[in-house]
């Protein structure tokens, strides 16, 4: 008797076209282990049941009639959908096998047992229903998959409550609604061969933002013990993030995030006997723990691309990690089937303006945002009270929940990750959702008026009441061509994704500020000089968030390099300007262990700001780390599209001295093709152009402080707002005096404050002016870029 019969498959006999025969999960783990082993994809060994085995066990039972008749009574109202589903799955599991059937099954699975030396193999048995994965979310994870199945009757016990999974109430009720006939679809059984991930972990992958479809990246969640809790929502998992394009150079590691999971609890093996799983609390140091090493984030990011390019398409996986070999495994591939359709077009962005009290913050789905009412459920026996349009608030979510989320506005939850159930749903149904938010339930209740903003970047907020929401609506496919680069100004790391298809020409200002601000918050002498700190309550509070670094700058290099690389990547390879940073010393005082670095000034303005720190004694050792994050980005990331800029320098005398500082700290202006720009900002800047050009590669108009110091007035005083004007001749001579110049001096110049970006006159001018970029505000984008057109 062979075990390759119309009965069994193995997988390495499978491919994708097999939908049909082995139902869409596992054509896709026997196209994978067909095709894609060589190219180093590990699949757990194992084999399928076919559909043709599924129907003679159909026929050999009678349960075609059976089956038939139940509906038909279910239909004409004769009978309870409940009962017309436990009558089915009773019989079902009450069935015999086939000899035929019996004989393979068992013999492939000893097969399987032999090739890993375990007579008693545990194995994974899952469904795979022949009209699996339809693009449509609320399909998807119907029916049973049993873990840790352990033993011959186990197995076929198993097979036959897989069988019976097709007939659950809510796959009846769904099939019903779609008009799918119930006797055309049949059952595949997946048996491989277990991965011990109960002892290691699991998660999901995606090879496209999930949330702004940018291509670039894979995104990565992971949990501890077996992949049911990360899938369901039931834990907030660890997520990553990883760079593509860089992933095929061995020396580099283009790890853009690494966000620490509550991993509240894992799922592990119950007994010994097999086919029972249960949940345990993980451990304090579980939760703090990383599930995956640098390693282990690359490798799998690698495989996520292998598996991508094969498909020729986005992808959705399931991954695991053996606790015992250390070995990463992929467990299910399927196309990812939100963001790829979308595609180009038309994208909307969305604004929150006055907004109430902030009440929660969580992973934010989607990028709109959205007022309305508090709907708050705690469990599916509930769902009847749903409101039809108001914001659904609960724990989790389950496939029993998408009849309500359909209604939705929006969705809140304590749990879940990026691809929880709830928010792969909310993301096909288009709507905005905040999954993970440890306490809606607690903090929101029912009838409250909130506003749901996934508008901000990464974190998604709930506020209190009605905010003002602003829709814009951005064209990508009318931007006209022009000859002045038009780059744009970022400083959001978490929000930075969203503006990756907009046609920049790169990024002209990133204010690295605004990034320790968002993505390290601590000031770097509290870090150098931990020991030291006084004030106790941001020494406490320091301690905890750079928990797991033996040495506290690393820290802090760390975290700036992976929020400055969000940016650098939105845009790689095209330039990238990072400029140093630019904080007055009021601003770095707020930063945690601040104070106790930075003079009190009369007026930080024209203070102790840009390149005097640098290489002053106060902050020398802060600077050293700014320039480690950079080289770390540009060198071990890969990030050689990063051009470095100084702020507010003064003399010449002062960029030489910050160039010799970053140059001890291996920032050599020339080498391995680094160039520093250096901001116009202050009369002298232009009154010197000719000698600040030999000293950098270029310059960048930094239209607010210039106005502010040719004007002599305060950019921010609202009393002389009326005098603070960019487009006042004087200012206007100081601009086209630097263009004349630097051009002269074989320098590239462009201009990064805000004016361009309000006043579609003055980016005509600085055409007119000869300017060879403008970077500005992403919103301002398209109209700067429709001016300039019409000017050139
Ligand atoms: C400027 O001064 O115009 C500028 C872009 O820098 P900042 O606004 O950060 O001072
Ligand atoms: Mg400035």
């Amino acid at each position: 008797m062979s075990t390759d019969n119309r009965n069994i498959i193995w997988f390495e006999k499978l491919s994708r076209t097999d939908v049909g025969l082995v139902g869409g999960k596992n054509s896709s783990l026997g196209e994978m282990v067909s095709n894609l082993s060589q190219a180093g994809i590990k699949v757990p060994a194992g084999f399928a049941t076919t559909a043709d085995a599924y129907r003679a066990y159909m026929t050999y039972n009678h349960l075609d009639d059976l089956i038939a008749t139940t509906l038909s009574q279910e239909a004409d109202g004769k009978i309870s959908l409940q009962k017309a589903g436990e009558t089915i799955r009773a019989a079902i599991i009450k069935g015999d096998w086939p000899q035929d059937i019996r004989d393979s099954l068992i013999e492939s699975y000893q097969k399987l047992g032999k090739r890993s030396g375990d007579d008693e193999l545990p194995v994974a048995v899952r469904s795979s229903a022949t009209a699996e994965d339809l693009p449509d979310a609320s399909f998807a994870g119907q029916q049973e998959t049993y873990l840790n199945v352990r033993g011959e009757k186990a197995l076929l016990n198993t097979c036959r409550r897989c069988y019976a999974s097709l007939f659950t109430d809510r796959a009846i009720s769904y099939r019903k609604i779609k008009g799918f006939d119930h006797q055309k679809i049949a059952l595949s059984v997946g048996v491989q061969r277990m991965v011990r991930s109960d002892i290691g972990g699991s998660g999901v992958m995606f090879s496209i933002d999930t949330e702004s479809g940018f291509d670039k990246v894979v995104l990565i969640n992971a949990a501890w013990g077996l992949g049911e809790n990360v899938v369901q929502g039931a834990v907030n998992p660890d997520e990553y993030e990883v760079y593509k394009p860089l992933l095929s150079n061995p020396d580099l590691a283009p790890i853009l995030e690494k966000k620490l999971g509550a991993k509240e609890k894992k799922m592990i093996y119950a007994g010994s006997s097999g086919g029972e799983t249960r949940n345990v609390p993980t451990s304090k140091a579980e939760r703090a723990a990383f599930v995956l090493t640098d390693d282990d984030i690359l490798n799998l990011a690698r495989q996520a691309c292998t598996i991508e390019e094969h498909y020729g398409q986005p992808m959705d996986m399931e991954w695991a990690k053996d606790g015992i070999t250390g070995e990463l495994f992929i467990v299910q591939a399927r196309p990812e089937t939100v963001q790829s359709r979308i595609g180009e077009g038309v994208q909307k962005t969305y604004r929150v303006r006055n907004a109430g009290k902030k009440l929660l913050s969580g992973l934010s789905v989607g990028s709109a945002a959205i007022s309305g009412r508090v709907c708050l459920i705690e469990n599916a026996r509930d769902i009847d009270r749903f409101v039809d349009g108001s914001i659904l608030v609960t724990s989790t979510t389950d496939p029993d929940w998408v009849p309500i989320m359909k209604r939705a506005a929006a969705i809140v939850t304590d749990h879940g990750g990026r691809t929880s159930h709830a928010a792969i749903v909310s993301r096909e149904l288009g709507l905005p959702a905040i999954v993970g938010t440890s306490q809606a339930t607690h903090i929101l209740h029912d009838e409250q008026d909130i506003t749901v903003s996934c508008a901000e970047g990464d974190e998604g907020f709930v506020y209190e009441g009605y905010a003002d929401i602003e829709v814009q609506e951005i064209q990508t496919g009318d931007v006209p061509e022009t000859k002045t680069r038009v780059m744009l100004n970022l400083a959001n790391p978490s929000a930075a994704f969203r503006w990756w298809h907009l046609p920049a020409d790169g990024v002209g200002l990133a204010r690295m500020e605004f990034v320790v601000n968002n993505a390290v918050r601590v000031h770097p002498m509290a870090l150098v000089h931990f020991d030291n700190l006084k004030d106790g309550a941001a020494r406490d509070e320091i301690a905890e968030l750079t928990k797991g670094y033996a040495d506290k700058r690393d820290y802090f290099v760390d975290h700036l390099a992976m929020g400055l690389s969000r940016i650098a990547a939105v845009m790689y390879p095209k330039p990238v300007i990072i400029r140093m940073s630019d904080f007055k010393t009021n601003e770095y005082a707020d930063l945690l262990g601040g104070k106790q670095f930075e003079p009190k000034e009369e007026n930080p303005m024209i203070g102790f700001r840009g390149a005097s720190r640098y290489y002053s004694d106060r902050y020398r050792e802060g600077f050293a780390l700014e320039c480690r994050a950079i080289r770390k980005l540009r060198m071990e990331m890969g990030f050689d599209n990063v051009i470095v800029m100084i702020p507010f320098c003064r003399s010449p005398d002062e960029a030489d001295r910050v160039l010799g500082v970053m140059a001890e700290n291996g920032l050599e202006r020339g080498k391995d093709g680094l160039q520093v720009y250096v901001m116009c900002e202050i009369p002298s800047n232009v009154i010197l152009a000719e000698e600040f050009a030999k000293r950098f590669d270029g310059f960048s108009i930094g239209s607010n402080d210039l106005t502010q110091l040719t004007l002599g007035v305060d950019r921010d005083s609202e009393d002389l707002s009326d005098l603070f004007q960019e487009s006042d001749p004087a200012v206007l001579w100081m601009i086209k005096t630097v263009i004349e110049k630097a051009h002269k001096a074989g320098s590239k110049v462009g201009l990064c404050g805000q004016a361009p970006s309000n006043n579609p006159e003055f980016a005509r001018k600085l055409v007119e002016y000869g300017i060879d970029s403008i970077s500005v505000t992403p919103d301002a984008y398209l109209a700067v870029k429709q001016n300039v057109a019409k000017a050139e």
